[in-house]
């Protein structure tokens, strides 16, 4: 059974077991527990111009996406501080019924 699972990345990872897959290609990203980020190609930019004109952050501000190294698709963004750590999102999932 394929549960969507919507934990902040709009749906578009599967739940199947105690593993994340991902929703177009099924890669698997090990336990839901424990950091699927870490698996996903992750790609940052400065946010300046990354949003227009509104965001004039000279640099220092970072939009991070992360990636599906099966099929490239776009699975999280968010947006940190040069150096900063990556935002360690787990799933916690509680049994049907
Ligand atoms: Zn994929």
């Amino acid at each position: 059974m394929n549960d969507s699972v919507g934990s902040g990345t709009g749906g578009v990872l599967d739940l199947r077991g105690a593993n994340l897959h991902c929703g177009r290609c099924s890669h698997d990203f090990g336990p839901a527990a424990a950091g699927w980020k870490k698996r996903t190609l992750v790609r940052e930019r400065p946010m300046a111009g990354a949003g227009g004109a509104p965001y004039r952050s000279r640099g220092h501000v970072l939009l991070r996406t992360f990636l599906c190294p099966g099929c490239g698709r776009q699975l999280a963004a968010e947006t940190a501080m040069k150096d900063a750590p990556i935002l360690d999102d787990r799933l916690h999932t509680v049994p049907a019924g």
